[in-house]
C-alpha cells in the first residue's frame, strides 16, 4: 500500500468513527434521555395503583408491526409515546398489583437500577476471571439461597433466565449423572404428576428423554403427589427390570399452590437411588417465612431445586435458578474447554458461570437480585411473602361466604383455587369461563382458569409485592358482579 493510499485509508476510518458518534451520546443528551425515561417511569409508577390489570383490546401493539426499521434516528419522546400506548396499555400489566392470573411477581424498583447499571457497565458475568466481582455477587446470592433451603456445604447452582430453563439445566444435569446414555432412554422412568408444570416435560424433550417412560402419578385429596404409589410404582417398574431414574415433585405447584410431601418422596428416591428434583420455581421463598418451613421439610436432602426470584422476590421477569446438592455435578454436562479460550482457565479453583451452565456470555443478572436485597434487606421481602400468605386466609374466607362458591381445598401458600357451581351440572365449567373472561374484559384484576380432573377452577394467585387487601377486595367485588349480572338475574 503506498503511502497515498494509507492517508485515504485513515481519512475513511475517521470519517466513519465521526459517523457512529450517537452510539456514544455527549452527556447533554445522556441528561436529556434518562430525564425523559425517568419522567416516563415515575408516571408508569404513579398511574400503578389504578391501570388496567389487562387491556383486551391489542390493536394498537398490532401497528408495531407494520413499522418499518429505518437508517435514520427517531425522536426518544416518539418513542416513549409508542411504548405507552402499543406496549405498557396492552394484554396484561403484569407490574400491576391487581394481577392474580398465573403466577405474578410485579417487577420491584431497585431492580431496574441493577439492570440499567448491569447495561452500562456490561461486566463479562460468564467467566469469573473477566470479572471476579460480578461472578462473587452472583455466587454469594447462590450460596444464600442454598442456606434458605439448608443445602449441604458442596450445594451450588446458576442463575438464568428463568424456571423452565433452570429446569432444564437441572434436569439435563440429572440424566447426565444418572448416567441415562440413549441406550437407556427407554427404559428409563420419569415420576411426575399431571399437575407437574409443563416446561418440565418441555425439559424432558430438549434433554433427549421422549423416549423415557413418563409415569403420572396420582395426587391425593390435597393435590399433592401420592407418596404410596409413587413407592409402588417405582417397586413394581424396578421388577420390571426398568430404571426409575427421576422424581419432579412441586414445592408449590401452579394449579393449586400444592407442596408436595418432600419428606417422603425425597426418603424413597433415596432408598431407590432416584433423582429428587423439586419446582420450587412459585413456592420456594416462602421458606423465608420461619413457620412455613415445615411444610417444605425434606427439601433440604434434594438433589435439585428450581426457584423463581422473579416470582417470590418480585424481581422483574428474567431471573431463575437451579440449585444442586453437589455443584460439581454441574461440570460433566456444562464444562466445556476451547483453544480460543485458552486464557480464560487461570483461577480454575473457582467454577465460572459458564462452567456450570449452557450458557456462556451471559447477562449480568445478578446485580438486578443483589442490589435490592441489599437496598432494602431481606426483612421487607419476608413482609411481603408473609402478607401474602395472609391474603390468600382472607380471600378463602370471603370466597366461602359467596353464593355457588366452591373451594377446591384451603391453600397451602398463596393460589386460591375455586369454582362457581350455579347449576351442579356440566355446564359449571362453562360458567366459569365466562367469569374469567369477563373480569378480563373488565381489566380490573386479571385471573386465569385451569382444569382439574376435568372441571374449571379459577385461580386467584396472590404473589405481587403490589397486591393488597383492596386488590383482593376488588377481584371479590368482580366475582360477585358477575354473579348478581349473569346468574342471579337470568
Ligand atoms: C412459573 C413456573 C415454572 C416456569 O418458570 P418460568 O420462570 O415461567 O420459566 C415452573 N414451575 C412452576 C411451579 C412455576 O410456577
Amino acid at each position: 500500500m503506498s503511502n497515498k493510499e494509507l492517508d485515504s485509508l485513515i481519512i475513511k476510518i475517521k470519517n466513519y468513527e465521526k459517523r457512529r458518534q450517537p452510539l456514544e451520546p455527549h452527556q447533554s443528551h445522556r441528561d436529556e434521555l434518562n430525564k425523559h425515561m425517568i419522567a416516563y417511569s415515575d408516571s408508569f409508577l404513579r398511574s400503578i395503583s389504578h391501570s388496567k390489570a389487562f387491556e383486551d383490546d391489542n390493536s394498537l401493539a398490532d401497528t408495531l408491526l407494520e413499522e418499518p426499521i429505518k437508517e435514520e434516528a427517531s425522536s426518544f419522546s416518539d418513542i416513549l409515546d409508542q411504548l405507552w400506548n402499543c406496549v405498557d396499555n396492552q394484554g396484561l400489566n403484569p407490574a400491576s398489583g391487581g394481577h392474580l392470573g398465573y403466577i405474578p411477581g410485579g417487577g420491584v424498583f431497585a431492580s431496574s437500577i441493577g439492570d440499567y447499571l448491569a447495561a452500562i457497565t456490561n461486566r463479562y458475568a460468564g467467566m469469573h476471571f473477566a470479572s471476579p466481582g460480578a461472578v462473587n455477587i452472583e455466587r454469594r446470592l447462590i450460596a444464600w439461597m442454598c442456606q434458605i433451603f439448608d443445602m449441604p456445604k458442596k450445594s451450588g447452582g446458576t442463575m438464568c433466565s428463568g424456571g423452565s430453563i433452570a429446569s432444564l439445566i437441572g434436569i439435563t444435569c440429572a440424566r447426565d449423572t444418572m448416567g441415562i446414555t440413549p441406550d437407556k432412554v427407554s427404559k428409563s422412568v420419569i415420576y411426575l404428576c399431571d399437575h407437574t408444570h409443563h416446561c418440565v416435560h418441555k425439559a424432558i424433550r430438549i434433554a433427549g428423554l421422549t423416549h423415557a417412560i413418563i409415569r403420572n402419578i396420582p395426587r391425593d385429596l390435597k393435590d399433592r403427589m401420592c407418596t404410596q404409589s409413587l413407592e409402588q410404582q417405582i417397586k413394581s417398574d424396578i421388577s420390571d427390570g426398568l430404571l426409575p431414574f427421576i422424581v419432579i415433585s412441586s414445592a408449590g405447584s401452579t394449579d393449586t399452590g400444592a407442596v408436595d410431601d418432600l419428606y417422603t418422596i425425597g426418603l424413597i428416591s433415596k432408598a431407590n437411588n432416584v433423582w429428587h428434583h423439586v419446582d420450587a420455581a412459585y413456592g420456594g421463598f416462602f421458606m423465608l417465612c420461619e413457620e412455613q418451613r415445615p411444610i417444605f421439610r425434606g427439601i433440604e436432602d434434594a438433589d435439585s431445586i428450581v426457584v423463581d426470584p422473579h416470582k417470590g422476590l418480585f424481581l422483574p421477569y428474567g431471573l431463575g435458578v437451579l440449585l444442586i446438592k453437589d455443584q460439581s455435578l454441574l461440570l460433566p454436562t456444562f464444562h466445556y474447554k476451547a483453544n480460543y479460550m485458552q486464557d480464560a482457565y487461570r483461577d480454575m479453583d473457582v467454577f465460572s458461570p459458564a462452567d456450570l451452565s449452557p450458557e456462556l456470555t451471559r447477562h449480568y443478572r445478578a446485580l438486578r437480585m443483589w442490589i435490592p436485597i441489599k437496598l432494602h434487606g431481606i426483612g421487607p421481602f419476608r413482609d411481603a411473602l408473609h402478607e401474602k400468605l395472609l391474603l390468600a386466609q382472607y380471600a378463602t374466607v370471603k370466597l366461602k361466604m359467596i353464593r355457588y362458591c366452591k373451594l377446591r381445598s384451603t391453600p397451602m401458600l398463596s393460589v386460591v383455587c375455586f369454582r362457581l357451581e350455579p347449576h351442579q351440572s356440566e355446564t359449571d365449567n362453562n360458567e366459569n369461563e365466562q367469569l374469567v373472561d369477563f373480569i378480563r374484559k373488565r381489566g380490573k384484576v386479571f385471573l386465569s382458569s385451569t382444569v382439574i380432573d376435568g372441571a374449571t377452577y379459577i385461580r386467584m394467585a396472590i404473589l405481587s409485592f403490589r397486591t393488597n387487601i383492596e386488590t383482593v377486595d376488588l377481584a371479590l367485588d368482580e366475582i360477585r358482579c358477575y354473579i348478581s349480572t349473569h346468574i342471579d338475574q337470568v
